[in-house]
């Protein structure tokens, strides 16, 4: 087997041949979605197509988009496309804005989901001799199990640890030589913060070398924190329940955007006003569509997640096409007097600044009719200078990036809440 590629076949295939195999799979899809599933039917029979009209990869553009508020509409099972007794697992997201999105697999979609999840994480470095300690939450989530599966797929040794109770996950994480950790970032950094708290010598008692992180949009400032905290390389990925789970798309070692697996996920980019396709390059939303998925097909699932695609070739010989670091989820994005502000770009002006920790968060407030934000950051352990200063270099750093005044104020160490999952950075008030 070449070493460097877990498929060599599938990430280094001809762009024109990937687009061939794309255009046979979404044909597929769509006639199974229409065959079997009434909802889809329906769809697609408002929208004046038959499955036959799918004639080229740009006939996609024919078919509706599908909205998170329409899956949670035909919750939970509206979309499945087997029989429920060919359904062998589930997943559903957190639903905390409404019902949960349900996530619906077929042995066979547990198949594609395991080569995926090899295929990113073999990306990462993660071979058969490594030990992976899977601190993303076990349970409902899609995550720890789509790491699990991806792990055992190449042959490595899981440590199903899931989140939280820190100290022994630290513990474990020295004991049995883990070499490669999964989590949200925000929890690496927060075990990182532990582990010298209780006084461990991270480069000595630790064997760890890579972090597999998502899950939250984390800025290049956080990445290189927590590289530099743990000693290791952090690797970038993206998925979401409504298309597979973790599994979508992955950095490579050149760190330069995350290789998309376009032979099961097929991606457009568009305009979020005005669902216009756009080209690569342009920065607009990430839209997915399923091409090998049996029980819950995503045709054209609008994310919400703002990126730019990337087609030229990548030096690590990939061919598969990339999509930059996510911008932002469009969930996340504020409008504060008149400025487009994600949570990103202000933990990225905070950690740019020296002596600040990765501990903050965003207040969100009204003044009147107007939504104003306040940033409260807890300094690194080792700041010995004038907090005023501190506070006042934030908020240049902030005024630099967002030409936007934010009011700061440096809190003590511990007053911020750690998160062992995905963290809340933003607090309406
Ligand atoms: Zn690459």
């Amino acid at each position: 087997m070449n070493e460097k590629y877990w498929n060599p076949k599938i990430e280094t295939m001809k762009l024109d041949e990937l687009k061939k195999l794309q255009l046979e799979r979404l044909k597929a899809v769509i006639k199974r979605a229409y065959e079997n599933n009434e909802v889809y039917r329906r769809r697609f029979k408002d929208a004046g197509l038959k499955p036959e009209d799918i004639k080229t990869l740009d006939d996609i553009q024919k078919v509706p988009f599908l909205t998170k508020d329409e899956l949670r509409k035909y919750y939970p099972f509206g979309l499945v496309c087997v029989p429920m007794d060919e359904v062998v697992e589930l997943h559903a997201s957190s639903g905390t804005t409404g019902k949960p999105v349900v996530g619906t697999y077929t042995k066979n979609d547990l198949e594609v989901w395991s080569e995926v999840m090899a295929r990113i994480m073999y990306t990462a470095g993660i071979r058969k001799k490594d030990r992976f300690q899977n601190a993303f939450g076990y349970g409902l989530f899609t995550g720890a199990h789509g790491f699990e599966k991806g792990a055992q797929k190449i042959g490595a040794l899981v440590i199903p640890t899931s989140s939280g109770n820190t100290l022994r996950q630290l513990q474990l994480m020295k004991d049995f030589e883990t070499t490669a950790l999964g989590c949200t970032p925000s929890y690496a950094a927060y075990m990182a913060e532990v582990a010298e708290k209780e006084g461990y010598d991270i480069e000595k008692d630790f064997k760890l070398k890579v972090a597999m992180c998502g899950a939250e949009a984390w800025s290049d400032e956080m990445k290189r924190k927590i590289e530099e905290k743990w000693g290791i390389s952090t690797f970038d990925n993206y998925g979401l329940t409504e298309i597979i789970g973790p599994g979508v798309s992955v950095e490579c070692e050149e760190h330069d955007g995350l290789h998309i697996n376009a032979d099961h996920f097929y991606v457009e980019v568009i305009d979020p006003k005005t669902g216009e396709v756009l080209e690569p390059g342009e920065k607009g939303e990430l839209v997915f569509t399923t091409l090998t998925k049996e029980a819950f097909p995503s045709i054209r699932f609008r994310t919400k997640d703002l990126s730019i695609l990337i087609e030229d070739e990548c030096s690590c010989g990939r061919t598969l096409p990339r999509h930059v670091r996510l911008l932002g989820r469009a969930d996340d994005m504020m409008k504060v007097r008149g400025v487009i502000v994600f949570p990103k770009q202000i933990e990225e002006a905070i950690m740019k600044v020296e002596g600040t920790s990765e501990n903050y968060q965003i207040i969100k407030y009204k003044s009147g009719v107007m939504t104003q934000l306040k940033v409260k950051v807890e300094p690194d352990p080792g700041f010995k200078g004038d907090k005023n200063d501190l506070a006042k270099r934030i908020q240049d750093q902030i005024y630099g990036i967002l030409n936007l005044k934010v009011g700061v104020e440096i809190v003590n160490i511990g007053d911020i809440p750690r998160s062992t999952g995905k963290a809340k950075r933003v607090i309406e008030e």
